[in-house]
């Protein structure tokens, strides 16, 4: 399973990752996660990733673009990968969740549906006050939640779905 993790933050991730049951994890091939940084897909001079809410409405957000730009980079990367493997899944989209304290609530019983039906996911992790709603609408992203509480990003929320 692969974890392509969406995130400013990357570092955060790293260091958890590095050590213990999810470190063998990774070392035996069980799982992968690999990063993308929106400011990678920026742009501008000064790798802008924030911008004013298009809707309106208060403090900044993470900019649509570089996010969709980093998932389509992915989703290419991921079917050349496919067509070199000659994998049954060939053509069919992975799917995007964006963590959002507003979605639907993760479960031990989800954790189990993704490990079984999925080859990897994108998780969006919000900063800020969180992502531009245009990207839940283009890609169709499901939002989810790990509990009944506002964080200060989605790191933490995607490194609890990967160790579960
Ligand atoms: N008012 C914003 C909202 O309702 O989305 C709060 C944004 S929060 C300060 C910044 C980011 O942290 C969110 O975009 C989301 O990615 C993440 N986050 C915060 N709490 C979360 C939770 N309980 N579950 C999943 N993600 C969460």
């Amino acid at each position: 399973m692969v974890f392509h993790i969406i995130t400013l933050f990357p570092k955060l991730l790293e260091s958890y990752l590095g050590d213990s049951i999810l470190a063998r994890a990774i070392k035996e091939g069980r799982i992968r996660v690999a990063f993308y940084n929106p400011r990678d897909f920026t742009t501008d001079k000064h790798h802008k990733a924030d911008d004013r809410p298009y809707a309106g409405g208060p403090g900044m957000v993470m900019y649509a673009e570089p996010i969709l730009r980093a998932v389509e980079s992915i989703n290419s990367k991921v079917q050349a990968l496919r067509t070199k493997q000659a994998s049954n899944n060939k053509g069919r989209k992975i799917q995007t969740y964006i963590l959002s304290p507003s979605g639907e609530q993760f479960t031990n019983t989800g954790a189990a549906k993704f490990a079984k039906k999925q080859d990897g996911i994108i998780l969006i992790c919000g900063r800020y006050e969180g992502i531009d709603a245009r990207v839940e609408k283009i890609l169709r992203a499901k939002e989810i939640s790990v509990g009944p509480y506002v964080l200060t990003g989605g790191e933490l929320p995607a490194m609890i779905m990967i160790d579960a």
